[in-house]
């Protein structure tokens, strides 16, 4: 199969790296796609872009709450079919709404003004990283990620505070032992060390922007409502460079190590080590999509006949099959 290393890198495709280098080979590098989709992202894909619709109508055109987070509901009844009767449209919409109620738009968090007027609502980024791309002469690896929201906070004290903000949908909270509580702490300690948002606070700082921390608003889609939660987290200095120097020092081993396959054109597992972990192969209750090529010696055969290679190649995510994208680039 055709192979061509990515030019925009995504933290997520590292932190799939960490989890098994050769599921990374697969996604980013034969950019083997299909059209199966996981109710659960897509689910919080559509959410998420309620929420942005909302923030953005009230923020950035002046419309009412109200009107505001009808467009935002508007866009989740009409999106894509999420397939799930849990996360369905309808449900979703729903908790869209009373998120807004419990946390109202002109009462919480306030986006930052951005110098164009606009307010950091999803903010795209890109940086040249320096690390020369390992098949197109010329070109360097592009950083590229979009942060959720930069947004400002008044605590009860007057200060006022910096975060990254993101909602993540849930089916399920820790609670305290024994009761319906839910564990605040143990909540923040899932995000201490998420290299995500880690991410986000390195670029904001990249841009001019330091932050005080992140803010998460964790949603509990369940079959009976419960309140959004608002997690703290702060992450200092310390944290965020290391977690930088990580990002570099892995993406360079990445790229070392595809050298090393083209020059060999062995087997990819030789090169790009299989996890091999019964859970960390499955998600949510379905195995990694890639299984079928790990388990046979004919693995690559099997994938080249049941997945087309299609590459995001651009900054707006656009698909296009990978030989007519190399030809674009010139790349053999
Ligand atoms: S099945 Fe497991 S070992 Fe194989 S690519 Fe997927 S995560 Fe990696």
């Amino acid at each position: 199969m055709q192979t061509l290393f990515p030019i925009y890198i995504r933290n997520s495709y590292l932190q799939t790296a960490g989890v098994c280098q050769l599921k990374y080979f697969r996604e980013s590098i034969q950019h083997l796609s299909n059209d199966t989709k996981s109710h659960h992202l897509v689910a919080g894909g559509i959410f998420a872009a309620g929420v942005e619709i909302v923030r953005k109508s009230y923020f950035n055109k002046n419309l009412t709450i109200e009107e505001s987070v009808e467009f935002g509901q508007e866009h989740i009844l009409t999106a894509e079919d999420t397939g799930d009767s849990l996360k369905s449209n309808e449900r979703l919409a729903n908790v869209l709404g009373k998120y807004f109620h419990k946390y109202p738009l002109d009462r919480t968090i306030k986006p930052c003004l951005l110098a164009d007027g606009t307010h950091a609502i999803e903010y795209r980024f890109m940086f040249d990283l320096g690390i020369p791309h390992p098949d197109i002469p010329g070109q360097n690896l592009i950083w590229q990620g979009t942060l959720d929201g930069l947004y400002e906070k008044t605590l009860a004290s007057g200060q006022t505070k910096r975060y990254i903000v993101d909602e993540k949908t849930c089916s399920s909270l820790l609670r305290l032992s024994g009761t319906k509580i839910v564990d605040i702490e143990k909540e923040c300690n899932a995000f201490r060390t998420n290299s995500q948002f880690l991410g986000y606070s390195k670029a904001a700082r990249l841009l001019g922007i330091k932050t005080d921390g992140l803010l998460i608003y964790k949603i509990p889609i369940l079959t009976k409502h419960e309140d959004a939660v608002e997690l703290s987290i702060p992450f200092t200095e310390y944290e965020i460079d290391l977690w930088y120097n990580k990002f570099i020092s892995d993406l360079n081993e990445l790229v070392e190590k595809y050298k090393f396959y083209k020059s060999k054109e062995c087997n990819p597992a030789e090169v790009f080590k299989p996890v091999f972990n019964g859970s960390l192969c499955n998600s949510w209750g379905t195995p990694c999509q890639f299984m079928s090529g790990c388990l046979s010696k004919d693995g690559e055969a099997i994938l080249a006949s049941s997945f087309q290679q299609i590459v995001n190649a651009s900054s707006d995510n656009i698909g296009i099959p990978l030989d007519e994208y190399k030809l674009s680039l010139g790349v053999s």
